[in-house]
């Protein structure tokens, strides 16, 4: 494909190739974790289409019959013809009506497995380490949540019904044949091995082209979820050409690939096939002629050619229908592969049980923590907190102020042994229990396309006034009242139709209304106007001696107050202390940062 090279914008996208044994071995697996539960009606299936292979082979058989008696005789006995005419075709109806029924069943089997695989999928993303969203690329994800588990579903379909299916008749027709005349059967099966080889060639045609439509429609996927989350970036910088080259371009990579696909299909697979047919029917003709020359056909041998004519055009159509699912099923397996290994990322411990956070004592001790090896983001850090304290943590851009929260919440691991939560390591103590205990005000806070009271309750089962309270105490009640529909106002997809600072505050109520023993503000304040901040303030200090309250800021007014104030610089714990006391440090970082902030809200009052 060319799209990277035409418009050298970076684009996700997965790799297109043919699985490999192991991922084969992978797509099993996935097939056997989900269908385990509905083994049964796979099994419960097999003789339904057995019996519609036996009454397939019946109609030619009875065609037989009647050309043998009554036909080449020229007998004119109505009855038995009108049987034999009437048998064939209830044999022909009945298959048609069994096969419908156990296809009915399958896709039913096969779809309600998919959709458990979605609902496992999207479940362990749930539960995936943070960690792992620093190198996951969203449109993938969501990729493999939707495209890929439905390609799954493609594999069920095509393993279970087409392929089983179309085993049973080919075995069930050969077997007829087998038993009509054996030698012309194995002229018939003389020619499979040709069949082997369109199949061959046809593979090779078009697998890289089904694996090239695959992986542009997931390029296409990625790129319009990239681009609608960007929207602001990409209109902003006037890029919406840009844009535009690259998804046409990926879409003309995706046209020219189905193309190559139909191309396969229409020039090979079809033709070649009824060319094969052809010389089924021919040869089979042929050794009857030769036979007839040597004085060796009866009059019941006709009717052995009608059989053998039906039954060809029978075989063929399985092996075609096999051979058209080929790419597909290629396809699937790699897609099946890439869910089970997604399956396979760790997903965070989890401990149902464990001890909770009673009262919100926090110790750091000599905690040394980096996201990749070998650079450390944090340095040797120590911090004991009292409950219910409050606790200001300031310092410039990068040192480390939020990764000490993400420490905090268990969104990455700490070193063992570096940080306690009323003296217990954050991984022994109980999932639930732990999220409850711990509230977090995120700098870029993320609000559901959702009404603003089910944003503050986030799914908790919260009522309307326990809601109301916590945004008061936010200071977001006023601000919810203002909007159309108070508090049942949808917000928008990540709550486009709020500014930043009036998100902060429906996400300062979103964690108040957990009633935390311990909060942690990121950046809560750098938002909002001084006036709201003065309510948060309030907030804040109305929480003392009951919440420990850990709260970054930029905006030194807001933690003012506080117990003691932590400063950070490349990641070491540079001053402590209160107000007051930092700012007694002569030439002291903090003291330089306030008079810094003093100087700018003088430029700009
Ligand atoms: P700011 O005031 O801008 O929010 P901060 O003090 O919160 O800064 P952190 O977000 O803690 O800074 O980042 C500290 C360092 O860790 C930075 O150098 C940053 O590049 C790095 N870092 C942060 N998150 C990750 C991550 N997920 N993977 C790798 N490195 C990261
Ligand atoms: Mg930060």
């Amino acid at each position: 494909m060319t799209t990277e090279a035409d418009t050298a914008l970076p684009t996700p996208k997965d790799s297109v190739r043919r699985a490999a044994p192991a991922e084969r071995r992978a797509a099993l697996a996935l097939l056997i974790r989900a269908a385990r539960s509905e083994i049964g009606l796979l099994r419960a299936a097999v003789p339904w289409l057995v019996l519609a292979a036996l009454l397939e082979a019946l109609g030619p058989m009875l065609g037989k019959a009647f050309i043998d008696r009554h036909l080449l005789p020229r007998d004119g006995q109505l009855l038995p013809i009108a049987g034999l005419l009437g048998g064939a075709w209830l044999a022909s109806c009945a298959a048609s009506w069994l096969r419908y029924l156990q296809l009915l069943n399958l896709a039913g089997l096969a779809m309600r497995s998919v959709q458990r695989i979605r609902e496992r999928v999207y479940g362990h993303v749930l539960r995936l380490p943070m960690a792992y969203f620093d190198r996951a690329i969203i449109g993938q994800i969501v990729s493999r949540v939707t495209n890929d588990t439905e390609a799954v579903k493609t594999l069920y379909v095509q393993v279970m019904f087409v392929l089983l299916d179309s085993l049973i008749m080919l075995v069930g027709m050969v077997a007829a044949m087998a038993w009509l005349d054996w030698r012309l059967m194995l002229i018939v099966a003389l020619l499979i091995p040709a069949v082997a080889g369109i199949v061959w060639i046809y593979q090779r045609l078009s697998a890289p082209a089904v694996a090239r439509s695959r992986a542009a429609r997931s390029e296409i996927n990625a790129q319009a979820a990239e681009s609608i989350a960007g929207m602001a970036a990409i209109q902003a910088s006037v890029a919406e050409g840009r844009f535009r080259e690259r998804f046409a371009a990926v879409n003309q990579a995706h046209y020219r690939a189905r193309q190559d696909e139909l191309r396969a299909n229409a020039w090979l697979l079809r033709p070649a096939l009824d060319f094969l047919n052809v010389a089924m029917i021919g040869a089979v003709i042929a050794a009857f002629g030769l036979r007839q020359h040597g004085g060796a056909l009866g009059a019941a041998e006709v009717g052995v050619l009608y059989a053998f004519v039906s039954y060809i055009a029978r075989v063929v159509e399985p092996l075609i229908q096999i051979t058209m699912q080929f790419s597909q099923l290629q396809q699937a397996v790699v897609a099946a592969a890439r869910v089970n290994t997604l399956l396979d990322e760790a997903e965070v411990p989890s401990a149902a049980a464990g001890s909770g956070v009673s009262e919100g004592r926090i110790c750091v001790r000599a905690l040394n923590f980096g996201y990749l090896p070998g650079r450390t983001v944090l340095h040797d850090v120590s911090l004991d907190i009292e409950p219910g304290r409050f606790i200001g943590i300031v310092g410039h851009t990068g040192s480390g102020k939020s990764t000490l929260l993400s420490l905090l919440l268990r969104f990455y691991e700490a070193p063992p042994g570096s940080l306690f939560i009323d003296g217990v390591a954050p991984a022994e103590m109980g999932d639930e229990a732990f999220r409850r205990a711990v509230g977090l005000v995120p700098q870029d806070p993320f609000l559901l396309a959702a009404s603003a009271r089910e944003n503050i309750a986030m799914g908790r089962p919260l009522d309307a006034s326990a809601i109301e309270i916590a945004a008061r105490a936010a200071g977001a009640h006023a601000l919810i009242e203002r909007l159309p529909q108070g508090y049942e106002t949808p917000l928008g997809e990540g709550g486009a139709r709020l500014a930043v600072g009036e998100k902060q505050l429906i996400a300062l109520a979103r964690a108040l209304a957990g009633r935390p023993r311990i909060l942690l503000l990121d950046e809560a304040t750098s938002h909002i106007d001084s006036e709201t901040e003065g309510v948060v303030q309030r907030a804040l200090l109305a929480l003392h001696g009951q919440v420990t309250v850990l709260a970054v800021a930029h905006r030194l007014s807001t933690i003012r107050e506080a117990d003691e104030i932590v400063v950070f610089h490349h990641g070491r714990i540079v001053e402590r202390g209160t107000h007051a006391q930092l700012m007694d440090i002569a030439d002291g970082r903090y003291q330089r940062l306030v008079l810094l902030q003093q100087l700018e809200s003088d430029e700009n009052p």
